[in-house]
């Protein structure tokens, strides 16, 4: 083990540009380092794993503005490491593969640097599998090679065997920018490779709106120019091109081409994001709202439960019970606070959170809104009994109001408030070309269009989908349309609600 005090500089691929796909390693290493430098075809969700203090360097070429040569990075690098950091030097990809990364780790090396390698996927692998296209196959390539050339191959002509390449026998993958396809299409085929050979592009690879043209390698750059293929794009020459017929995998999640909107707050998004994903849809966060713990609800409902006397506890929203037992288990408490009381919780969602702290709610009322709950805990009596309600601080009045009508003794205590949370420009651009947008609450409606300031600028092509009929009611009041609305108030519910419209309706664009 070296002292903690010595620099260490990381080479770390970033993967092909879908986040998801980095290491776990690279994954640890961007959350541990004290600086990062990276480049244009990393994934910027990568970066939200850096620590809050990490210096983080953009390196890469900018379009229109001179870019950082590669020997002030080598530079870079180099010093960071001397100073004692602990850098990550992030690169698309692999860091070896058409990274330059080989030649980062020679000035490392003769600086007397320590550094270690984390390779990444590369796009050439990538890229063909997320277009249906195995890079070799039993019976049709045996090898595979990756290739690269200049932007311009009349500059290199001497730097690439082109006799060579024509007559490999195996897949080639070619990582280079669209304006050279012709000239290299070219001179594969006079060089001897058959101009019916199946040969594909792959635009965006494993990225929001990748595209993969097929043609012969005959015609392949006509179709690739028609199409309007712009970088980063791989090509594959082979036949295995002609295996994507039938292995196109990508285009065939049911939600593929979609971009969907999600509003809600950040912290709750994910589990919503990730299911419209594994269905192939772009997710877009426009988190219109922010969740603000109020310690002294918190503390007030903790101390209810403590006393003992609380008869019956109604959890409304799943953030309100996460808040409430992560209070419990920070003062020692556990489940049993609540022995002899009843649960009732509305929504499977808040149910859930509960089952996670081994509590199962004795009253999941059958329509996740306030008046179902408060029609079944009254038919059940609730006469002279004490009843908790730690919720939103903007929830409705129904609840406690009914209850109380129905001789309850009630304590309404706020857990936290919702508020709204800004939006950025690239945020509100995305929002404006999403296919659906979906709300989860009133308030993501209400906040949401405050942040684009106003309903006239809701995107017109936008279907609406709404969770249940409070939030749909709430967007009608503020003169949105409802396309769709969840049957079951969470969010598989309102997933599955949003695949059966995506089905019925025209294909995607
Ligand atoms: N180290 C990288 C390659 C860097 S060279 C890797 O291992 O993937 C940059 C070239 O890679 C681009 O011009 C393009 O040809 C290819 N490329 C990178 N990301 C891509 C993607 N998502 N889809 C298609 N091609 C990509």
């Amino acid at each position: 083990m070296s002292a903690p005090s010595e620099g260490i500089v990381h080479l770390v691929g970033a993967g092909p540009g879908d986040p998801r796909l980095a290491t776990v390693r690279a994954i640890e290493l961007i959350g541990t380092a004290d600086v990062i430098l990276y480049d244009r075809l990393v994934p910027a969700a990568l970066l939200e794993h850096a620590r809050d203090d990490a210096e983080l360097l953009y390196v890469g070429k900018q379009p229109g503005r001179s870019s950082m040569s590669q020997d002030e990075i080598n530079r870079l690098l180099v010093e960071h490491g001397e100073a004692g950091r602990m850098v990550v030097r992030l690169k698309g990809g692999d860091p070896f593969v058409f990274g330059r990364g080989g030649e980062e780790a020679i000035a490392l090396s003769e600086a007397g640097v320590r550094f270690a390698v984390v390779p990444g996927v590369t796009a050439g692998v990538a890229a063909p599998a997320h277009a249906g296209i195995p890079v070799t196959h039993r019976d049709e390539a045996s090898a595979v090679a990756f290739v690269t050339a200049h932007e311009d191959p009349a500059k290199d002509e001497s730097a690439l065997d082109w006799a060579a390449l024509a007559g490999f026998p195996g897949t080639l993958v070619f990582y280079m920018g669209v304006k050279a396809l012709p000239a290299l299409a070219a001179a594969l085929v006079r060089n001897g490779r058959p101009a019916a050979e199946p040969a594909a592009i792959v635009e965006r690879g494993t990225m929001p709106g990748q595209r993969t043209m097929t043609a012969t390698l005959g015609q392949i750059a006509a179709v690739a120019q028609e199409a309007g293929i712009r970088a980063p794009a791989v090509t594959i020459v082979g036949p295995v091109a002609a295996l994507r017929d039938r292995l196109a995998w990508l285009e065939q999640a049911p939600l593929f081409g979609r971009r969907v909107a999600v509003t809600r707050a950040r912290a709750q998004a994910s589990g919503l994001a990730t299911r419209l994903e594994e269905l192939g849809a772009e997710v877009v966060q426009v988190p219109a709202i922010r969740i603000e713990p109020r310690t002294d609800g918190i503390r007030a409902a903790v101390d209810e439960l403590g006393t003992g006397r609380c008869d019956v506890v109604c959890f409304t929203s799943p953030n309100g019970a996460e808040l409430l037992m992560q209070e419990l288990d920070r003062q020692g408490l556990d489940a049993r606070v609540l022995t002899g009381t009843r649960v009732a919780a509305i929504g499977p969602g808040t149910a859930a959170v509960l089952r996670e702290w081994g509590i199962r709610a004795d009253l999941v009322p059958a329509r996740s809104v306030a008046e179902s709950l408060a029609a079944e805990l009254v038919a059940q009596g609730v006469q002279d009994q004490r009843v908790l309600i730690p919720r939103a601080s903007e929830a409705r009045d129904l609840l406690p109001r009914e209850l109380e009508a129905a001789g309850a003794d009630v304590l309404v205590t706020s857990l936290y408030e919702t508020v709204r949370e800004r939006l950025d420009d690239q945020q509100l651009e995305q929002l404006a070309t999403a296919g659906y947008v979906t709300f989860t609450s009133s308030s993501t409606v209400r906040f949401l269009i405050e942040a684009i300031g106003g309903v006239e600028r809701f995107p017109a092509q936008a279907r609406v989908v709404s969770i249940g009929p409070v939030t749909s009611q709430t967007a009608r009041d503020l003169g949105l349309e409802v396309h769709v609305e969840a049957e079951r108030h969470d969010v598989d519910g309102l997933v599955e609600a949003l695949l059966l419209d995506a089905r019925a309706a025209a294909p995607a664009p």
